[in-house]
């Protein structure tokens, strides 16, 4: 097994064993070889594609993800998830599966999870990373299983499922770059019927229910121990917002992305206590609703 600053990772073209640096790493199968750029490996078989994601977005995103309830909602739904269902996550290495900008992964080293690395289709956002996080990263094509080697032991991959074609290959993928008895927290958007442009703009295949995810799951061969809705109180606002349409006056996607992304100061601290509630009540009982859905699931040993 090849490994590249201590990740597990194998060629993007032919899956083959690396020659790995640092700097770079070459394959010794099919003799492509992969730069490294600042701590950085562009493990890419050129494949980049059309980014499913403006990375215009990317800056603004690294402003409002400490302070926008919706990503401290999550962050703290997640850290909770973890010390409930993965109660030895300190002595595990986490690596996280579509990092985007880095925010919640910054956040969980901050918490005490340690962070082995990170993957992205968008070097954009890796070098947003790079300035909050001092891992491995890795460049890698979109669409395809992440160049992985086996022996993980936590992965997570959080709002990255749904841009997925094949999520039940994803997993699998996932599935076998973990060692036995290794973990998976990820979250999903929630509720097909709030599907909308909005999910168009963002390149979204899918919204999940519960059962959707559970299957999906249990299929690539893994053993579920938690599932469960978290951000209930948007539910109704998102029902309003996209079946009306035109709250905010008839704008384009764009800007309608803006204002989601705006901070409001009374409302954003409403939010976010409102969503603290929320956190207690997960703490005895698995949601049937809300915006968003949270799992943790283990390859079994
Ligand atoms: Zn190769």
């Amino acid at each position: 097994m090849s490994l590249w600053r201590g990740l597990a990772v194998v060629c993007p073209a032919c899956r083959g064993e690396l020659a790995a640096g640092p700097p770079g790493a070459t394959c010794a199968g099919c003799g492509a070889s992969y730069e490294d750029e600042d701590g950085v490996l562009r493990l890419v078989a050129g494949r980049l594609g059309v980014p499913g994601f403006d990375p215009h977005f990317f800056s603004a995103l690294h402003e409002v993800e400490d302070r926008h309830f919706w990503f401290v909602g999550r962050r703290q739904v997640v850290l909770s998830a973890l010390r409930r269902e993965v109660p030895d996550f300190a002595s595990r290495r986490l690596f996280d599966i579509g990092c985007g900008s880095g925010g919640l992964l910054a956040f969980l080293a901050r918490s005490g999870v340690p962070v082995c690395g990170a993957c992205d289709v968008y070097p954009e956002s890796l070098r947003l990373v790079r300035t909050r996080l001092d891992v491995p990263l890795l460049l890698v094509d979109e669409g395809r299983r992440p160049p992985l080697g086996p022996g993980y032991d936590l992965f997570g991959m959080f709002d990255v499922l749904e841009h997925v074609d094949d999520d039940v290959d994803a997993l699998r993928g996932l599935w076998e770059a973990l060692a036995p008895g290794g973990g998976l927290v990820l979250t999903v958007p929630a509720h097909p019927w709030l599907f909308d442009e909005m999910d168009e703009i963002a390149f979204h295949r899918r919204r999940y229910r519960r059962s959707d995810l559970r299957r999906a799951l249990d299929l690539a061969g893994f053993e579920v121990k938690l599932l469960s809705h978290f951000m209930a109180p948007l539910v109704p606002v998102l029902t309003v917002v996209r079946s009306l349409g035109r709250p905010f006056g008839r704008r384009s996607s764009t800007e309608r992305r803006q204002i989601e992304f705006r901070v409001v100061p009374g409302v954003n601290g409403l939010m976010r206590g409102v969503l603290a509630l929320e956190r207690a009540a997960m703490a005895r009982l698995a949601l049937p609703f809300g915006s968003s859905i949270v799992a943790v699931a283990a390859r079994p040993r």
